[in-house]
């Protein structure tokens, strides 16, 4: 679904500041994979989800996401790849959802924007994310969470083949944050939707099928390797044992 190869990113700032958000970076996604990506503030998780997406264009490199090279195609085909591929999902989206609105009223307010009112599309689309029995609930009475999960069945609305999320479970709790990646799993597994999802979250990955670690713009490779990885889990898992005994 994704192949990236010594793919750069340079942001210009201005005239002689540049910073170069990826630096060669190599990374491959199967269809129907479900990816984590992890690494500190700063190392260009963001910046990598935004090429993916066709949000931005790579500096240099080799940039190909369903057939398609994202770094050579016209910018009327980068539109029409990122309106008709991708659904993107970020840690607030849940804030541009509208509070007076019911969930279902919420989740077709796009569709209507874009001319194409499908309440029943709607519907099923909450269906999908387990809000079917909240559909008419205003959005303010609903948790944090919930809220996510409708802002997840917005992002659904074009079918997209591949699901980007940064950061989905940054705003909630670790009980809600498990509900969410059930949810990525289920629409992962039923409609077999690529997925790449940003997290700091370590116990998070153990839900993912690979994880790959990015460090100063970069896939750091000795992450990449199994053992080492869990490794990690392990270690992450005995602090948290810890925290429990206290
Ligand atoms: P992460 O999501 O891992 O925290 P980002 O991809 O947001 O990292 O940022 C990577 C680097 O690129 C950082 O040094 C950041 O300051 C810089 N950066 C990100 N976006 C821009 C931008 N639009 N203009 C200039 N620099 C940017
Ligand atoms: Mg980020």
């Amino acid at each position: 679904m994704i192949t990236c190869e010594d793919l750069v990113k340079i942001y210009k700032v201005d005239e002689d500041l540049e910073v170069m958000a990826l630096q060669g970076l190599d990374l491959n996604v199967e269809k129907g994979e479900m990816m984590g990506i992890i690494g500190n503030s700063g190392s260009g998780k963001s910046t990598l989800l935004n090429m993916l997406g066709g949000l931005d264009r790579p500096t240099a490199g080799k940039l190909i996401v369903d057939g398609k090279d994202l770094l050579r195609m016209s910018d009327k085909d980068l539109v029409r790849y990122k309106l008709e591929t991708v659904g993107f999902i970020w840690q607030n989206n849940a804030k541009n959802l509208l509070p007076y609105l019911t969930a279902l009223e919420n989740v077709e307010l796009p569709m209507l924007l874009k001319g194409r009112h499908k309440r029943e599309r709607a519907k099923e689309l909450l269906e999908m994310v387990g809000m079917g029995h909240r559909i008419h609930n205003k959005l303010h009475m609903l948790s944090g969470g919930e809220q996510q999960r409708v802002a997840i069945a917005i992002s659904l609305a074009n079918y997209p083949k591949l699901l980007l999320a940064d950061e989905p479970t940054g705003s909630v709790d670790t009980k809600t944050a498990d509900i969410i990646l059930d949810v990525f799993r289920t629409l992962n597994q039923e409609l077999g939707v690529t997925i790449v999802i940003v997290t700091h979250d370590m116990q998070l990955t153990k839900k993912m099928d690979r994880v790959v670690a990015i460090r100063d713009g970069r896939t750091s490779s000795e992450i990449l390797r199994k053992p080492y990885y869990e490794d990690v889990l392990r270690e992450a898992e005995h602090i948290e044992g810890e925290e429990e005994s206290h």
